[in-house]
């Protein structure tokens, strides 16, 4: 089986529309998961759910999912992030809404849990490093765990009592074995790893492979989108800086 792994589209049209050809480009998957954070940001949450939608994804609820349906305090958000939720939060039908309400924190997927955050903490913690990647495998029962919330493409392997981090570079496959491990497919819609292409992945249960790619997408349509929205401006300029 394949599954296409998302995380972080953040109402990025331009970058989720351009991941899905791309998908189909390497051959199709049969599932999408996608680890949260659907809206927030960008500009245009409602189109970035319809076209999630018609995948019929196994999905998690992310923070800003939550922020734009007023489960989460604004005051958890940084002020520019805060402006885009509420702003967000006009754009949605009821029906948008209402599916973002109904998300779960988590989801089991096989030998995968799929969270937002992390397995402790599934809508708030960053896994931003080996120290809480390290705390994090008490958490969680299975074999391996799927997280986004830091925007990064990033896998933590349990190896004994210690953690190793593995950088996830474009096209390059990471074989699951029995070891444990935390993977960040990186973000759709807001890379912040110094790369602004949209980040994604595609495991494959045959082999175990867990591939993370890299796509150009049109960076500056976005931007144009986000301007004419009148969202926040330092929202605007990170998206090509990939910060
Ligand atoms: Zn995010």
């Amino acid at each position: 089986m394949r599954c296409a792994v998302l995380a972080d589209i953040h109402s990025n049209l331009e970058a989720l529309s351009t991941v899905f050809r791309d998908i189909e480009m390497k051959g199709g998957v049969d599932e999408v998961w996608c680890l949260g954070d659907i809206v927030g940001y960008g500009p245009e949450p409602a189109e970035c759910v319809k076209l999630l939608r018609k995948h019929n994804p196994v999905c998690v609820a992310g923070n800003h999912d939550l922020g734009a349906i007023g489960k989460l305090e604004l005051s958890l958000f940084n002020p520019v992030a805060a402006q885009a939720c509420v702003w967000t939060a006009e754009k949605l039908s009821p029906e948008d809404l209402q599916y973002l309400e109904e998300l779960p924190q988590t989801v089991e997927k096989g030998d995968f849990l799929l969270v937002h955050g992390s397995p402790a903490s599934p809508i708030l913690e960053y896994v931003a490093s080996n120290g809480i990647a390290e705390k994090n495998f008490s958490h969680f029962e299975g074999l391996y765990c799927l997280v986004g919330h830091t925007h990064v493409p990033l896998a933590y392997k349990q190896e004994g009592n210690k953690v190793a981090s593995i950088p996830l570079s474009s096209g390059i496959g990471l074989v699951l074995k029995k070891s444990r491990i935390i993977i960040n497919p990186g973000a759709v819609g807001q890379p912040r790893d110094g790369d602004p292409r949209a980040s994604y992945a595609i495991y494959d249960s045959e082999g175990g492979i867990f591939r993370v790619y890299r796509v150009e997408y049109n960076v500056r349509a976005t931007q144009d989108k986000m301007m004419e929205a009148g969202l926040p401006v330092p929202l605007v300029t990170r998206l090509e800086v990939g910060r």
